[in-house]
């Protein structure tokens, strides 16, 4: 095992009806930013529960953070956070809502030129307002984590970064709140969760038990609840168990101390930024191919991976099992899929040189001619 720290402070609301704790959470008189998506926390009645909570505080709302959350977007948000002096944020949303908001406890304090340097981590994150989430959606882990993925439109970049100062302050998971969710994002959702934790199991094995179990943990609650919650969205085990896999896939627990791997993310990362694919169509379409292409060097954890996860003996079953398991789920797993040709590839291939993703994976191995490999194996 690997030497680590691990601190995780975000204090999680479980259940049914947490929505109204938020008012212990939230001093009385507080002045609080509340950000929202596209319109589906307002439809499905959670803002209208968190505006009630939020009586006692002095409420602003900022609408219209759309998936993908983009700079240009965020900026306005920092502005009306400034304009109004708001002292905490309240992201009520998927992914997408936290991230950006993420993005907005760090630039509101910022004193620099331009927040997006924070983004390129040109500039380090010194100071963010406080925040909390309410989450509509189980998929990134966003809600327990320190990181968040940025777009900014006008130069077609996506980019993740991060800093201990981004944690929440707290999440309200109440699963009833994602019943609305479309079948779509719930099969996104259950494919996010399950690459998180392939990316920071299937590496090299670093005699890490404990990490493995967890890991082998998730990755079998995800199978078996996975195609239950999407057949019956109002399954309130089956949607809990989905909800917290989703959580603690991403929360630093079962990365702590072993190898890490994120070259299907940051390969996914370009396909949403130049193609449009949701962030968790594109990871479907590059893990399989990218498990398939460093077989060799993975082989170790994938008979491991076969073996207890699927019950399979055969390495290569287990990726076809992995990809016929996103595509059972609705989401598909070729580049064709989302009409993405092969003259994609250099473009593709470019924009990860100017990210500088030229040295990705655990082994910092995957250089720009085994990602053309990748999404060559992905057409
Ligand atoms: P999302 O982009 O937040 O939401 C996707 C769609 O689902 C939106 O149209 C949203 O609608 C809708 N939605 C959300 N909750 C709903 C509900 N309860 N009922 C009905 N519709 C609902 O999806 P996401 O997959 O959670 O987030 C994706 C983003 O997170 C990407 O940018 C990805 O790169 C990033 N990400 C972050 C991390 C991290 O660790 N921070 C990890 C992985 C990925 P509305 O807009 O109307 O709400
Ligand atoms: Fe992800």
């Amino acid at each position: 095992m690997q030497n680590f720290t691990f601190c995780n402070p975000t204090k999680i609301l479980f259940g049914k009806g947490r929505i109204q704790d938020l008012a212990k959470e939230i001093p009385a008189g507080q002045r609080v930013l509340v950000t929202y998506g596209g319109g589906s926390a307002l439809a499905n009645g959670t803002l209208g529960e968190v505006r009630e909570a939020l009586r006692h505080a002095v409420v602003t709302e900022f609408g219209g953070i759309e998936p993908n959350p983009s700079y240009e977007t965020l900026c306005k948000a920092v502005k009306l956070a400034r304009e109004t002096g708001a002292e905490f944020l309240l992201a009520v949303g998927g992914g997408s809502v936290m991230d950006g908001t993420k993005f907005i406890a760090a630039a509101v304090p910022f004193t620099g030129e331009d927040p997006w340097d924070l983004v390129t981590r040109k500039a380090p994150v010194k100071a963010a307002l406080p925040f909390g989430t309410v989450l509509t959606m189980p998929a990134t882990g966003s809600e327990m984590n320190s990181g968040a993925v940025i777009t900014r439109r006008s130069i077609g970049a996506k980019l993740p970064f991060g800093s201990p100062l981004l944690f929440p302050r707290f999440s309200v998971l109440d699963p009833e709140k994602t019943y609305s969710l479309p079948p779509r994002q719930i099969g996104n959702g259950i494919v996010d969760a399950f690459v998180h934790t392939v990316e920071q199991y299937l590496t090299y094995p670093a005699d890490a038990p404990m990490q493995d179990e967890f890991s082998e943990g998730i990755l079998r609650t995800l199978i078996r609840v996975g195609p239950r919650t999407l057949a019956e969205p109002e399954n309130y085990e089956a949607r809990a168990a989905f909800v917290w896999a989703a959580t603690l896939a991403l929360n630093g627990l079962i990365g702590a101390g072993v190898p890490q791997d994120w070259a299907t993310h940051m390969i996914g990362h370009e396909l949403t930024a130049l193609h449009g694919l949701d962030h968790a169509q594109s990871l479907a379409v590059v893990l399989p191919a990218m498990l398939e292409e460093r077989f060799e060097a993975k082989k170790a954890k994938l008979v491991q991976y076969a073996d207890r996860v699927w019950g399979l003996e055969s390495p290569a079953e287990a990726i076809e099992a992995t990809r016929t398991f996103f595509e059972s789920l609705g989401v598909k797993t070729r580049l064709k899929d989302y009409g993405v040709s092969p003259d994609a590839i250099p473009a593709l291939l470019e924009a990860l040189k100017t990210h500088g993703m030229t040295a990705l994976g655990e082994r910092r191995d995957v250089t720009l001619e085994v990602s053309r490999r990748v999404l060559e194996r992905a057409l």
